[in-house]
């Protein structure tokens, strides 16, 4: 075992949407940056897909929109559930001020993989994957660089910024001693794979059914499934077999019957736990939380990524430039928090209650459910559907690029 030491400005603990973006971003600046990964790569399948019109306008901003959008993707233009058995449209994207008015459904990896190559060719930015952040270094109160765990060995990493983008079981914050809120969710998810028949379509689509919530995202040649469970509740379900769990999703989606087979046991079948807090201080000398390391994001909207992408931006925009000039302080890592809170706040006040008010009562029904009245009203007046469009697609205080570009 060997015990290697680095030096870098800046060091980020996570190769997730946050760690990835900011280290991009950092590198373009003309900052030395080092992203270190736990996994050997992005080809993880419990990642969201969704990248939102606010997401894609910050590519545009970086000038890769076109580039970015050769990749294969599935534009979603209008989301919209099935309750009972009443379909309701209530999000259209297609008139908001953004350059695209369209989700792009593209798997987490692809995103991942393309921020990594853009990200390649500057001269200061260092991916390594398979090291797992395990610890903090320090000089008294202050963070000075970080211990990650390699294949053959340990690596210290001196740097004058760690960042922990670690995620929503973020290690880093929790070794920073930094206290989390949490908020609470009445669920968890199942997430599993089945296969996409040519005559499927490709709408994604909810359907909520007394007491279940299911959704299926079009990946190509296959659907990736989420079905909502009540928190906790994976173990009484596995007690039912998995023959009751294929039977409840051809009653849920009676298309699926042909195919259900193809989930031969639990084992095809990931238990996601959800989470949903945020941090009281998002730094301390030396360290600065983004992303769900910071405030881990409920499924619902499926915007945490987006959220993360928004972190990273607004980060790199307010340290950037003091990074390069080995000038960071503590104030100005504040600066970054008090930026994002807000927005983070609001997001996760509308989470919480489609969390409380909808998901709840759904997990808890009986009945088939109906539309509450306000759904019939997305049906009724459609230009209602632009106020969720706007709240999913752009979210709170968009940021827009302002960190400078140095040519590699
Ligand atoms: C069930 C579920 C479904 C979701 N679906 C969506 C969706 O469709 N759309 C959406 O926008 N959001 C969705 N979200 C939320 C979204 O996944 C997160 O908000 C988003 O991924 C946050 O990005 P991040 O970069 O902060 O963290 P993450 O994406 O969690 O990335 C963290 C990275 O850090 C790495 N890591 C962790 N610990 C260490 C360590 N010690 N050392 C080195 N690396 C480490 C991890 O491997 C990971 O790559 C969903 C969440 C859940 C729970």
């Amino acid at each position: 075992m060997s015990a290697e030491k680095i030096t870098t400005q800046c060091a980020i603990a996570g190769g997730g949407p946050a760690g990835m973006m900011l280290g991009f971003l950092l590198a373009r600046a003309g900052v030395d940056v080092l992203v270190l990964e736990k996994h050997a790569d992005f080809l993880r399948d419990f990642r969201g897909d969704t990248i939102h019109p606010s997401t894609l306008e910050v590519m545009h901003e970086l000038g890769l929109l076109d580039e970015f959008l050769k990749l294969p993707h599935q534009k979603v233009r209008e989301i919209g559930g099935i309750v009972g058995d009443e379909k309701v449209i209530f999000a259209d994207f297609t008139h908001l001020p953004t350059r695209c008015g369209f989700i792009a459904f593209i798997p987490q990896w692809d995103f991942l993989d393309f921020l990594a190559d853009q990200a390649k060719p500057y001269p200061g930015f260092k991916l390594m994957l398979r090291a797992e952040v395990d610890d903090l270094l320090w000089d008294g109160d202050r963070v000075v660089g970080l211990r990650a765990k390699l294949p053959d060995g340990t690596l210290d990493v001196s740097a004058d910024l760690v960042v922990a983008a670690d995620g929503r079981h973020s290690k880093l914050r929790a070794l920073a001693g930094l206290d989390v809120e949490d908020l609470g969710a009445p669920m968890d998810v199942l997430w599993l794979r089945l296969p996409r028949r040519p005559g499927d379509g490709s709408q994604t689509l909810g359907r909520i059914q007394a007491g279940r919530l299911f959704v299926m995202l079009d990946r190509g040649d296959y659907w990736q499934c989420a079905y909502v469970i009540p928190k906790g509740g994976f173990e009484a379900l596995r007690a039912q077999g998995i023959e009751a769990f294929r039977a409840d999703l051809v009653a849920l989606n009676p298309a699926l019957a042909d195919r259900v087979d193809g989930i031969g046991s639990w084992d095809d079948v990931k238990l996601l736990t959800v989470r949903v807090d945020r941090l009281k201080r998002w730094c301390r000398k030396g360290l600065l939380c983004i992303g769900d390391a910071a405030h881990a994001m409920s499924p619902v909207g499926g915007v945490g990524i987006n959220l993360a992408i928004q972190d990273a931006v607004a980060a790199a925009n307010i340290l950037a430039e003091t990074l390069r000039a080995r000038l960071v302080t503590e104030e100005l890592l504040a600066k970054v928090q008090k930026r994002r809170q807000w927005p983070t706040e609001m997001t996760q006040a509308v989470q919480l209650f489609v969390q409380k008010r909808i998901i709840s009562n759904v997990l808890g029904m009986t009945a088939t459910p109906r539309p509450p009245f306000v759904l019939t009203l997305f049906n009724r007046f459609p230009f209602l559907r632009r106020l969720p469009a706007r709240l999913i697609g752009m979210g709170f205080r968009p940021e827009h690029v302002h960190s400078p570009e140095l040519l590699p």
